[in-house]
C-alpha cells in the first residue's frame, strides 16, 4: 500500500471518530465535515467504502443534516420512454448487425451425400424458391436447375418500366438462397429441354451467352420439381413476337423503359410530323388482366408525374389504349373492382377499348377487330410506338413435352394436372409440379 493510500484511510477512520464521538454539531460544521467527506469521495482509497460511510454519517447525525433532496417525480414517464427508447435502438442496431453479419458468414454447409436421393428442382421461381426456403436440404442432394440465376419480385417489375422501383431490387441471387441452406445445394444456369420420365433424367442446355466445352448434358433424379412457369401466349398472331414487348422478366422491363424514352425523344425531334408524334407517343396494352391493368396505370401515372415536367410541349399528346378482348377488363375479379377500374381509367384518360380483338401487329401498327353494341365489326387501325403484349400465359415446351409423354395428361390443357399433393397425375411419387396461373 502506498504512503499516500495509508494517510487517506487514517484520515478517514479518524473522521468516522470523531462524527461519532461528537454530541452535538452546528450546520457550519456539518457542512466542511461532508465537504471533507466528498474529498474523501474523490480520493477514495480502494478498501474505504463511502456510501456506507455517509449512511452511518446521516443515521448519527439524522437531526442536523439535511434530508436528501427528494427526486422529482414529474418527469418520470419521460425518463422510462426515453430509456426504453434508446435501449430498443441499441438492442434493435445489434439485432441488425447480427443479422448481417450472419448473411455475410454463413456457417460451412454439408457436403452432399451420394447414399441420399436427388431431388432435382427446375426453376427458381415463386414456386421453386419457396419449397427451396422450406426445405430441409439435409434430407436429399438438391440440385436446382433454371436459366435465370436469381428470383423475380414479379409484383412489382411494372414499376420497374417506368424507375419507380430500382430492377436490382426486386432479385434475389439464387446463390444467395441455396448458400444459407445447411446441406450444399447445386445450381446449374440451364434450361432443361427434355425431361424423361422412364429413365428419370432431365436434359439440360446451357443457352447463356457465355458457353464452356460442355453445353448440353443430363442430369438424373430420384424426385423431379416442375416448377417452370409458363411463357407468353401470343395465339399465334402475326407480328406479336417480333414487335410486341412482354412484361415476364427484368429485360423486358428494362426493354419497355428504354421505348418509352425512346418515343418520347424522337417525337420530340427536330421537323417531326404532327401525324409521327402521335403515333409515337401512342402506348397500346393489349391483355386486360391485371399485368396490363397494371401496366396501363403505372405508365398514366409516369406520364403525369415525369414526363409532362420534363418535356410540357408533348402534354396532350401522350395517349395510353388498353385493348382487351372480352366485354370487360380484369373478368376473374369482382363487378365492384371492375367498375372501380373502369371509373379511374376514365378519370386518367386511358382509353379501355373492349370486345376488340387483336389481328395483327406490324412495326408501327395494330389491326383489330372491334364488336360494336349491336354485334357488328368493324377492323380498326391503330399506329402505335410501344405495343406491350399482357394476355397470359401458355404452356412451356418442355411441359408439353412431358404432358405428350403421360396419357393420363392427354385431356390437360393449362398445364400439368396434379392431385391434391401436387404429384402429377399419371406417375407416382417422384415427379411434382408447382404451377401458378399468373
Ligand atoms: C408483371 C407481373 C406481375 C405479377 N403480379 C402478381 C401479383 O401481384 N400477385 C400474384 O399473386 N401474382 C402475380 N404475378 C404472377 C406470378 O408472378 C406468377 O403466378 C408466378 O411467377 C408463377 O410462379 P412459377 O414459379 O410457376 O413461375 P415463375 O415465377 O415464372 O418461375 C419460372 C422459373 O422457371 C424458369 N424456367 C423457365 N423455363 C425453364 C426451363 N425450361 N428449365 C428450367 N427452368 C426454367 C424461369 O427462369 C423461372 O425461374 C405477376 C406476374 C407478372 C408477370
Amino acid at each position: 500500500m502506498t504512503a499516500s493510500r495509508l494517510i487517506m484511510r487514517a484520515s478517514a477512520s479518524s473522521i468516522g471518530r470523531t462524527f461519532t464521538k461528537a454530541a452535538a454539531l452546528t450546520p457550519a460544521t456539518y457542512r466542511s465535515l461532508s465537504s471533507s467527506s466528498s474529498i474523501l469521495t474523490r480520493a477514495r482509497p480502494s478498501s474505504f467504502d463511502n456510501n456506507k460511510f455517509q449512511r452511518s454519517f446521516r443515521r448519527a447525525y439524522a437531526d442536523v443534516a439535511p434530508a436528501p433532496a427528494k427526486k422529482a417525480r414529474r418527469f418520470r414517464f419521460f425518463r422510462f420512454l426515453w430509456r426504453l427508447t434508446y435501449l430498443s435502438t441499441i438492442g434493435g442496431t445489434a439485432y441488425l448487425a447480427y443479422g448481417v453479419w450472419e448473411l455475410r458468414h454463413p456457417e460451412e454447409q454439408f457436403e452432399p451425400d451420394p447414399s441420399k436421393k436427388n431431388l432435382v428442382i427446375l426453376g427458381t421461381g415463386w414456386g421453386a424458391v419457396s419449397l427451396l426456403k422450406k426445405l430441409d436440404t439435409e434430407n436429399y442432394n438438391v440440385i436446382v436447375i433454371s436459366p435465370r440465376n436469381y428470383f423475380l419480385f414479379t409484383p412489382l417489375l411494372p414499376s420497374c418500366t417506368t424507375g419507380t422501383v430500382e430492377h436490382r431490387s426486386i432479385m434475389e441471387p439464387i446463390r444467395s438462397i441455396t448458400r444459407h441452406k445447411q446441406a450444399a445445394v447445386k445450381f446449374y444456369e440451364a434450361e432443361a429441354t427434355k425431361i424423361d420420365p422412364e429413365r428419370k433424367v432431365v436434359t439440360i442446355d446451357d443457352n447463356s451467352d457465355i458457353k464452356g466445352a460442355t453445353n448440353k448434358t443430363e442430369v438424373s433424379y430420384d424426385m423431379l420439381v416442375v416448377s417452370v412457369g409458363a411463357e407468353n401466349a401470343t395465339f399465334g398472331i402475326p407480328g406479336v413476337k417480333e414487335h410486341s414487348c412482354f412484361l415476364k422478366e427484368i429485360g423486358d422491363a428494362q426493354q419497355i423503359r428504354k421505348r418509352i424514352m425512346d418515343c418520347v425523344e424522337t417525337a420530340t425531334f427536330k421537323d417531326q410530323t404532327p401525324e409521327e408524334v402521335e403515333r409515337l407517343l401512342h402506348m397500346v396494352v393489349v391483355g386486360g388482366g391485371p399485368t396490363g391493368v397494371e401496366f396501363a396505370g403505372e405508365l398514366q401515372d409516369f406520364f403525369d408525374q415525369d414526363i409532362k415536367k420534363w418535356v410540357p410541349e408533348i402534354s396532350d399528346k401522350f395517349k395510353v389504349t388498353l385493348i382487351e378482348a372480352l366485354p370487360n377488363v380484369l373478368p376473374m375479379f369482382s363487378k365492384q373492382l371492375i367498375d372501380y377500374t373502369e371509373s379511374t381509367f376514365k378519370e386518367e384518360k386511358i382509353t379501355i377499348m373492349t370486345k376488340t380483338a387483336v389481328k395483327k401487329v406490324t412495326d408501327k401498327t395494330v389491326e383489330a377487330e372491334a364488336t360494336g353494341p349491336d354485334g357488328k365489326k368493324t377492323m380498326e387501325i391503330m399506329p402505335y410506338g410501344l405495343l406491350v403484349w399482357a394476355t397470359g400465359n401458355a404452356v412451356r415446351p418442355v411441359v408439353r413435352d412431358l404432358m405428350s409423354q403421360i396419357p393420363a395428361q392427354k385431356d390437360s390443357r393449362r398445364g400439368l394436372a396434379v392431385n391434391e399433393y401436387l404429384v402429377v397425375q399419371g406417375r407416382s411419387f417422384p415427379c411434382s409440379a408447382f404451377q401458378y396461373h399468373g
